[in-house]
C-alpha cells in the first residue's frame, strides 16, 4: 500500500483535518514482473531465429554456396550489418529487463585494469581507424586489480569508447585513463566531443534518453547503452558519472572497488609460552 495524506486548512490556515489516499500497488508491481518477464522471454526469442540469420549470411558471403555477384555480396553485406545491429538491440534489452528485475548475474574476480583497457581499445581499433580517431591509453603500471565480472567490465569499456568514438569530430582523439583512488581504481573515457548540457548530465544514464541534438540523431543509437554501463556499474558498487563542456567535450568516469587485501595468516598460538 502506498500512502499520501494531504491536510485540509480552514480559512486561517489551521489544520482542521487530512484526507488520506490509498493506494493497492499489488496489482501494479506484479504487472510490472509481467512486463518484464514478457520482455525477457521475447527477446530471447528473436534472438535465436537472428543468430541463424547472421550465421547463414555469413556462410554465403563466405563462400558457401559459390561465387556471388558483386552486387548480391553488397546487399548480402547490408543485410548481415543489419541483423547484427537487430542482436546488438536484442542484447541491450535483455540487459535492461535483467538489471531492472535484479537478475542480472556478476561474477567478480580480480580483473587486471591494463588488459582491459588494452583488450577494449583493441576491439574499438577497427571503428576509430573508419572515423580517423586516435585511440590513447594512460594507465600506470602497478594498478591494484578491480573486482569485476571482466565480460560486464569490457562492456562498459566498449560502450564508453564507441559513445566517444562516434560522437567525436574526424581527426580528433579519445583518451582512456585509468588511476588508483582510495579503495577503487578510476576509470576515464575522455572525448572532444559536442559536449553534453549540464541539465542534461544525468538523464542521460536513462534508458532511452538522447539529447537531442545533430549529433545524436545522425549517429542512431537506442539510449539503452549508458543505463546498461550505469546498471553494470552499480551492481559492482561502483560509480559512473560524466562531466562535459558543450563544444569542449566529455570525460566519462566509472569506479571500480579493488581486490581486497590478502587477509592477514594469524600467527599460531604458541602453546609452550
Ligand atoms: P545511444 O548512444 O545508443 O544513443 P547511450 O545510452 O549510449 O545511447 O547514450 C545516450 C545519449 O547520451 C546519446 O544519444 C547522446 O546524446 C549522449 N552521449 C553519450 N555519449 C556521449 C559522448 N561521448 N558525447 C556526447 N554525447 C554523448
Amino acid at each position: 500500500f502506498h500512502e499520501f495524506a494531504a491536510p485540509v486548512q480552514d480559512d486561517a490556515g489551521r489544520v482542521i483535518g487530512r484526507i488520506y489516499v490509498y493506494r493497492d500497488i499489488t496489482k501494479e508491481t506484479e504487472l510490472d514482473r509481467m512486463k518484464t518477464e514478457f520482455i525477457a522471454t521475447v527477446s530471447h526469442e528473436l534472438r535465436t531465429p537472428m543468430t541463424s540469420i547472421k550465421g547463414s549470411l555469413g556462410l554465403v558471403l563466405g563462400g558457401a554456396a559459390g561465387d556471388i555477384p558483386a552486387e548480391a555480396r553488397d546487399l548480402l553485406t547490408i543485410a548481415r550489418n543489419n541483423t547484427d545491429r537487430l542482436i546488438r538491440l536484442i542484447n541491450d534489452i535483455l540487459d535492461i529487463s535483467r538489471l531492472e528485475a535484479g537478475k542480472m548475474e556478476i561474477r567478480p574476480a580480480p580483473v587486471r585494469v591494463d588488459e582491459a583497457v588494452r583488450r577494449a581499445v583493441q576491439e574499438m581499433a577497427g571503428f576509430a581507424r573508419q572515423r580517423a580517431i586516435e585511440l590513447k591509453t594512460d594507465v600506470p603500471e602497478g594498478l591494484p586489480r578491480v573486482m569485476a565480472d571482466s565480460d560486464r567490465l569490457q562492456q562498459v569499456l566498449d560502450n564508453l569508447l564507441s559513445n566517444a568514438v562516434k560522437f567525436s569530430p574526424k581527426g580528433s582523439e579519445v583518451l582512456v585513463r585509468a588511476r588508483a583512488e582510495e579503495g577503487v581504481v578510476r576509470f576515464d573515457v575522455i572525448d572532444h566531443g559536442p559536449g553534453i548540457p549540464p541539465e542534461q548530465t544525468t538523464a542521460i544514464f536513462d534508458r532511452f534518453y538522447q539529447v537531442d541534438n545533430a549529433a545524436s540523431r545522425k549517429t542512431g543509437g537506442t539510449g539503452l547503452g549508458l543505463a546498461i554501463c550505469r546498471g553494470i556499474v552499480e551492481e559492482h558498487g561502483g560509480r559512473i558519472w560524466v562531466e562535459s563542456t558543450v563544444g569542449k567535450g566529455s570525460t566519462f568516469s566509472f569506479t571500480l572497488p579493488v581486490e581486497p587485501p590478502e587477509p592477514e595468516i594469524p600467527l599460531p598460538l604458541n602453546v609452550n609460552a
